[in-house]
């Protein structure tokens, strides 16, 4: 699958990139035309929560692109110096307001074609204090029958939700691992 080619300009100076393999390598890299700095690519880290509260789950509507104004699970980029649950727990500060205690790890969702792993966290609320911040318009609590599923801003927030809904039924609670085209 032919992916992006995102790096136009040289990170260190400033000139234009080629895409082209390097010596021992086995993939195009954007290389810089005067300096020859190679610039490599690897996938992104994306951590998150499932915040439950009683039978309810928190959602943040999205307050920035992309899909403003879809509802999401708290989640973005991991940081440097920190582990996956530590920047779940950001995240979910972050974004909600909501202070949770962490459980265990739920999904982990390879989004290959935008180069993304998703890793969501179940969570337990441990009350209602909501404060989001400036990426969100508002966070509230669904019950199932409420989940807005056509207004979902991606596929891994869906797919983990729905992987939620039927463990809970079930009333076993496992780890979910999968590809999200
Ligand atoms: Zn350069």
């Amino acid at each position: 699958m032919p992916l992006p080619r995102r790096i136009q300009h040289c990170r260190v100076c400033g000139a234009a990139t080629a895409y082209r393999i390097p010596p021992d390598d086995n993939r195009e890299r954007a290389i810089c035309s005067a300096c020859g700095e190679i610039h490599y690519e690897n996938p992104l880290n994306v951590v998150g929560t499932v915040p439950v509260w009683g039978d309810q789950v928190l959602l943040c509507r999205r307050n920035i692109e992309p899909r403003f104004g879809f509802w999401t699970l708290p989640a973005g980029f991991m940081e440097l110096g920190e582990s996956t649950a530590e920047g779940a727990i950001r995240e979910t500060a972050e974004e909600a307001g909501a202070n949770i205690e962490l459980l265990e790890l739920f999904t982990m969702l390879n989004v290959v074609r935008v180069g993304q792993v998703h890793f969501y966290y179940r969570a337990r609320m441990c009350d209602l204090t909501l404060a989001p911040g400036p990426e969100t318009i508002e966070a509230r609590l669904f019950r199932e029958d409420e989940i807005p599923w056509e207004e979902l801003a991606f596929r891994t927030v869906r797919q983990t939700l729905e992987h939620y809904f039927a463990d809970r039924r079930a009333g076993n609670f496992a780890l979910h691992v999968g590809d999200v085209s």
